[in-house]
């Protein structure tokens, strides 16, 4: 029934949006959709004033758990583009960005212009004991300034062949500005001793970081890509032996990581437990200083 409803909905929306005389924006300028709050900080610093950029997933809020409105879906259905991670970060959005497409809609699909990171055997939540998780891919594609830079480039050229939109120069900008924040975060990393560059996250969110900066992914709390995912003793008495056995400095807790789990795991192994910002921009909104904040509180808090 409910499956119905929103079908018939959606419908609705879709015919809503391909009226000729459905309204257009008094500034014509086109309307850039983005469903995640930190690419939308990229895609804004990059388009400036000259389209208008509308961010769906609120900031602040876990990506992973976040289901759209009708509002959200009238925004996707009525985009010039949309710009969306990839790789099941917005798994509740994926019926309406189907239909979308099917109207015509253009999309971005950040994940499609990077090397995707695939979880490892024998670290980080293969750990938790079950294989299960290997070979997955990994959608946290934004922790690693490079991998972003791919993304950016890509996007500058679509944008110009889907709105006809010539961003080089600010795609420029904007790559040398992440080949300065990796040059800036290599040189944060490398006051740190080899021996300490080992993460506990909440949920496996930081692997592209991990690779591109050498830390060994040792376990999650939530041994999975997605803080939703469910966890069990067995997985937890795993993490807590390999907690002990790396000597690992600080247990980092995120978005979407139970409190009560996290504090338990981090009383039974005598180590600190610390907030990170993983999914959620800073107040000033920016990218660059959410890396930076990212990058000095791991390196600071396992010195
Ligand atoms: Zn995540």
């Amino acid at each position: 029934m409910r499956k119905a409803i929103y079908i018939t909905f959606i419908v609705t929306i879709l015919i809503a949006a391909c009226q000729p005389n459905s309204p257009t924006r008094q500034d014509g300028k086109k309307t850039v959709v983005v469903t995640y709050s930190i690419l939308g900080a990229l895609v804004k610093d990059m388009l400036g004033d000259r389209a208008n950029v509308i961010v769906l997933i609120p900031n602040g809020q876990d990506p992973h758990a976040w289901e759209p409105s009708a509002k959200d879906i009238e925004s996707l259905m009525k985009a010039d583009l949309v710009v969306r991670n990839g790789l099941a970060l917005e798994s509740s959005l994926e019926k309406t960005l189907s239909l979308a497409a099917a109207a015509g809609v253009k999309s971005f699909v950040a994940s499609d212009h990077i090397t995707v990171r695939k979880v490892g055997q024998g670290g980080g939540i293969s750990n938790a004991g079950s294989e299960q998780n290997v070979g997955a891919s990994d959608p946290h594609l934004w922790t690693d300034p490079l991998t972003i830079k791919q993304v950016m480039v890509a996007f500058s050229n679509q944008i110009k062949a889907d709105l006809g939109l010539d961003l080089s120069t600010q795609a420029q900008d904007l790559a040398s500005q992440l080949d300065s924040l990796n040059t800036e975060i290599i040189a944060l990393v490398d006051h740190m001793p080899e021996g300490n560059r080992k993460l506990v996250t909440g949920h496996e969110s930081l692997g592209y970081f991990a690779d591109r900066y050498a830390f060994k992914l040792v376990g999650a709390i939530i041994p999975s890509l997605n803080s939703q995912a469910e966890v069990s003793a067995a997985d937890l008495a795993a993490l807590k032996t390999l907690i002990q056995e790396n000597q690992v400095k600080a247990i980092f807790s995120e978005v979407g990581t139970p409190k009560a789990i996290s504090d338990a795991i981090g009383k039974e192994t005598g180590v600190k437990v610390v907030e990170l910002s993983t999914h959620i921009l800073p107040s000033d909104g920016s990218y660059f200083t959410f890396m930076r904040d990212l990058a000095q509180t791991i390196v600071k808090n396992l010195l």
